[in-house]
């Protein structure tokens, strides 16, 4: 705690504290407007900038913060740090890197943009998207790389609703965040798990202040740990993720997500979201919760078969319905276009790809999808069509017409962009797709320099926000590996202005 400033004081003013009722991560109870209480607030601890949140928005934040000799903390609620950003499958979207020009592959910051636009339906804060395209490659360059030190796979992958192949991979997304906490530490930066903010501190005139926090908390015990008052001198990010873990935010906003599974980590829940409504944060669209197209109904949360289904069968393979066995979507398409289409069918999609589309694919998650069985390996397609109940028949004519446009590389049928290959060649590998919530394209308002609007349509002076906690960048859809590009960008955008204020 070299940085920590010791100093206590009192502040000998009213303070405008939001209220809100919090147990197992939900609020249970709030009143539709926050509370007010005035009282003295001792404060225990200074920092210049307190972060909410060890994710990559956060940790971005936090090193952005430290560069500008802002002392810095960051306190993650859960025992372990990284959130959703730890376990997530470390692809991202990248406009114009050196690996694409390496390949001969022609793409620009204005490509990335008009994707995003087209997926997210238009909805999407167009300021805000900008400035995501206009800084993947030059963030990911100097921080990903030259800062951090993140060690990419080399790979330039061809994601769903993307024009061109533009993904660069770690395959974990522990990769980032194990970096990132090392560069953190190094400039100082304090990061304290099992630390829940549980109140935004204003003053009387809205600003924002300091925050409250319960040190050692439990997750799920909303009145557990020890009550803190931190102040912070320039100001707070909000950086704590979206709200997938928690099912009855997510039926609030989206009343047919009431039985869906989902992809992500237990404390992605509302409460953080909620608190900073209260606040005077203004939300923007809540209600666009995305899901996951290929995650396997045979794994617990995002498993590994999605590796194989995203990579080899959607690329260089296809998906059918068992039902009719047949081809039924642009496998290329966006992620609510083929998760749509794969719940109006009723049933999970098989995935399914040859050993020439499997070997063109090198991830670490697929031996283990072998190993727990929801990826399968056959030696005829007779085998393959009996463990789905297809008919082989209708299956063997659907290859076949499938082999015919890959040969031509036209999709006359879907329209999708064919990489040429076809599937003919034993053994076939197949899995079971079916959606689950992933992400949450809602949340609070911000502006290109990462500062929280209000509802009056004004910046909060004290508050700052990044990452999944934000809503605008994506508008309706989020396309594959674009978050990890927003939590970056605007985490170092918010790092960058609230250590300068
Ligand atoms: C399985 C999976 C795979 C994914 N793969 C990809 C991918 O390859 N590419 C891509 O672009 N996107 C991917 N995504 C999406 C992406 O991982 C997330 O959008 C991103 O990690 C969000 O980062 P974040 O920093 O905003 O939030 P998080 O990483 O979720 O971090 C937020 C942190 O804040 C903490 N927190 C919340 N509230 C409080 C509070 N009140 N007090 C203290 N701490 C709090 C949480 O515990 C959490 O640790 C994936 C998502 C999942 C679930």
């Amino acid at each position: 705690m070299s940085n920590l400033q010791q100093r206590r004081d009192f502040l000998k003013r009213g303070i405008a504290l939001s209220t809100a009722s919090i147990t197992g991560g939900t609020l249970l109870s709030s009143s539709a407007t926050a509370a007010t209480v005035t009282e003295d607030i001792k404060w225990d601890e200074h920092y210049d900038v307190v972060v909410i949140g060890s994710g990559l928005a956060g940790l971005s934040a936090a090193y952005a913060a430290s560069e500008n000799k802002a002392s810095v903390v960051v306190f993650e609620k859960m025992k372990t740090i990284g959130g959703n950003s730890a376990i997530n499958a470390g692809s991202v979207a990248v406009a114009g890197s050196d690996y694409q020009k390496e390949k001969g592959i022609k793409d620009s910051p204005e490509l990335l943009y008009q994707d995003m636009l087209k997926a997210g339906r238009n909805l999407n804060h167009p300021e805000l998207t900008k400035h995501v395209c206009d800084h993947t490659w030059p963030y990911v360059k100097e921080y990903c790389i030259d800062k951090w030190g993140v060690e990419f796979t080399g790979q330039v992958i061809h994601v769903g609703g993307h024009s061109v192949p533009r993904v660069m991979s770690t395959q974990s997304g522990s990769k980032f965040i194990n970096a990132q906490v090392d560069a953190c530490k190094k400039n100082g930066v304090v990061v304290q798990t099992r630390t829940m903010i549980d109140k935004i501190i204003s003053d009387e005139n809205n600003n924002v202040i300091g925050v409250r926090v319960r040190e050692k908390y439990r997750f799920g015990k909303s009145e557990s740990g020890k009550v803190k008052h931190i102040r912070a001198n320039k100001g707070v990010v909000l950086s704590g993720g979206g709200f997938t873990g928690d099912q009855r935010y997510v039926t609030l906003q989206e009343p047919t997500l009431q039985d869906a599974r989902n992809t992500g980590q237990k404390g992605a829940t509302s409460e953080l979201l909620i608190e900073a409504l209260k606040a005077g944060c203004n939300p923007v669209h809540l209600s666009w919760v995305q899901q996951y197209p290929l995650s396997s109904p045979d794994e617990k949360g995002f498993g590994f078969a999605y590796a194989f289904s995203s990579r080899a069968a959607c690329v260089h393979g296809m998906l059918v319905r068992p039902d009719t066995s047949k081809r039924f979507m642009n496998e290329l398409g966006n992620r609510k276009q083929r998760a749509d289409a794969i719940i109006a069918s009723g049933h999970p999609a098989i995935a399914i790809a040859d050993s020439v589309g499997f070997g063109k694919v090198s991830h670490s998650k697929i031996p283990m999808a072998l190993e727990n069985k929801s990826l399968k390996k056959f030696d005829t397609l007779e085998e393959l069509a009996k463990e789905y109940d297809l008919d082989v028949a209708v299956l063997k004519g659907e290859i076949a017409r499938y082999n015919e446009l890959a040969s031509t590389g036209k999709d006359v049928d879907f329209n999708r962009k064919m990489s040429g290959v076809s599937i003919a060649k034993a053994p076939f590998y197949a899995a079971r797709c079916y959606p689950k919530v992933h992400h949450t394209m809602g949340g609070v308002q911000i502006n290109v320099h990462g500062e929280a609007i209000g509802l009056d349509g004004e910046v909060i002076k004290g508050l700052y926000a990044a990452g999944e906690m934000t809503g605008g960048v994506h508008g309706a859809v989020r396309l594959g590996a674009c978050a990890i590009a927003d939590c970056i960008v605007f985490g170092i955008t918010a790092g960058k202005s609230v250590s300068a204020a």
